[in-house]
């Protein structure tokens, strides 16, 4: 076996994605230290770790969201990277930043690059100069009332407010009234302010029913960039992913090279690094742009259950100057692979959260079938972070197959405590309506 990498990576982050970095490390000879918070200091990436280190309580800006504590447990336990897996610190390049300046490896692409991708009103107009098509709307951000009524004449109701720091689905407006235009700008760079400190919005016109594809590329710091392969994400609650499959079903094979090619131009214009995602909205012939992803993401697993690729593992060698390890001939996508994500929400009160004890939880098993989880019976879901519980991921040769094994795996996945919930019925109903079946849906499927 040759050398590792590194010899010892530190993973902030806390979750599912937390103990998916720690396998990958594992198998490839590398030690790993988990930071966590006082309220996950039972959890599953804590105990497989080889190291952890509390850096804080549980309110995630006074230990996830702290680099000064995250990179003194580095240099204390002497890691040589850190992987900030998604959400927290993945994509500030402050922290990208502050992590060179230690000497220490920050798993991602260069700061410069993520700082400019990170301004998604920035990063429109860097890929419309690459030559990608960008969904209609204003070329920066939208700074008085008079450029948010004319740029909204321009393009013609429906329009959506962004936040061009946003992300996770929030800071986002949709307008279909005239009347609702002011109020919807003052209320998105309100919550722009408030939750990601930087207020300023800009303006795309509104795809009712679009299909959300996105694109996975790797890239090295030889000058290879390639792809695998697209998802199809259209199935979302409020802006959120709940279920996310590649290939996109129905997808004609020249609209996917369509959109493979331009995220490959896409990230060698900005000189991208890593593992990146290309978003796109597709609605009958026509594709184009929103943003691009800087980390890994939630549903990585669809592809690597696709490819048979372990993206961490190529993140990870990518961050120590190696070349990806393969090329794009050798990337051949084979069957179908669904993931759902199980989210600890109560349907009965609008999918609020429902953090509490687990008493019983006993994921699915049997041939294809992949769980990626940090929960267990016994296990107490905090209330300070996502609502994110399970990723089931299924894989089979065909659609129709991938789908009544994911039927039948959540069917098996047993979750109890006093007062929690899950989206699983939604999941279930979701995999059993005719639109989705038929692989025809958009995204305006579950929009009341
Ligand atoms: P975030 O970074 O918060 O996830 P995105 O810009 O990726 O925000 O948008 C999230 C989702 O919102 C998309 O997947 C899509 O469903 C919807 N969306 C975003 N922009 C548009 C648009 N112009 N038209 C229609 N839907 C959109």
């Amino acid at each position: 076996m040759s050398e590792p990498p590194f010899r010892k990576i530190l993973v902030a982050n806390r979750g599912e994605i937390a103990l998916r970095v720690v396998r990958t490390c594992r198998e490839m000879g590398i030690r790993t230290v988990v930071v966590h918070s006082t309220a996950d200091r039972d959890s599953a990436a804590v105990r497989l770790a080889d190291e952890a280190v509390q850096i804080g309580p549980g309110a995630p800006r006074k230990s996830y969201l702290y680099p000064a504590m995250i990179i003194e447990a580095a240099l204390r336990t002497g890691a040589e990277a850190i992987h900030p897996g998604y959400g927290f610190l993945s994509e500030d390049p402050d922290f990208a930043e502050i992590c060179d300046k230690n000497g220490i490896v920050f798993i991602g692409p260069h700061p410069d690059v993520m700082a400019r991708l990170g301004d998604k009103a920035a990063a429109r107009e860097l890929m419309a100069a690459a030559g990608l098509p960008v969904v209609p709307g204003s070329a920066e951000a939208v700074s008085t009332p008079g450029e948010l009524v004319e740029t909204t004449k321009r393009v013609g109701l429906p329009v959506i407010i962004k936040a061009a720091a946003g992300g996770g689905g929030r800071g986002m407006a949709v307008v279909r009234d005239w009347d609702e235009l002011l109020p919807a700008f003052r209320t998105t760079r309100a919550t722009a302010r408030g939750v990601f400190g930087d207020d300023r919005v800009y303006l795309e016109r509104y795809w009712e029913n679009a299909r959300h594809i996105e694109v996975q590329v790797l890239a090295d710091n030889h000058g290879t960039v390639l792809h695998l392969g697209e998802r199809d994400c259209s199935v979302q609650r409020r802006h959120q992913k709940l279920i996310e499959e590649s290939p996109a079903p129905l997808l004609p094979p020249a609209l996917r090279d369509r959109l493979t090619q331009a995220a490959v131009r896409g990230a060698a214009a900005v000189g991208y690094t890593g593992a990146g995602t290309f978003e796109f909205l597709v609605e009958g012939d026509e594709a184009a742009f929103i943003e691009v992803n800087c980390r890994i993401q939630v549903e990585h697993p669809v592809t690597e259950a696709v490819t048979g690729i372990d993206l961490v593992r190529e993140q990870i060698r990518i961050a120590a100057g190696l070349p990806v390890s393969l090329t794009q001939d050798e990337v051949r996508p084979n069957g179908v692979a669904i993931e759902c994500r199980v989210n600890a929400e109560d349907p009965r009160r609008d999918f609020a959260p429902c953090p509490g004890l687990l008493t019983e939880f006993v994921p699915p098993g049997g041939q294809f079938v992949r769980v990626d989880t940090h929960a267990y019976a016994g296990w107490q879901v905090p209330p300070y972070y996502d609502s994110l519980l399970a990723k089931v991921i299924v894989w089979a040769p065909d659609r129709d197959q991938a789908i009544a094994r994911m039927r039948r795996a959540l069917g098996e996945f047993r979750i109890d405590g006093p007062g929690v919930s899950t989206t699983s019925e939604l999941l279930q109903d979701v995999l059993a309506e005719p639109v989705f079946r038929a692989g025809r849906h958009s995204t305006a499927l579950l929009r009341k």
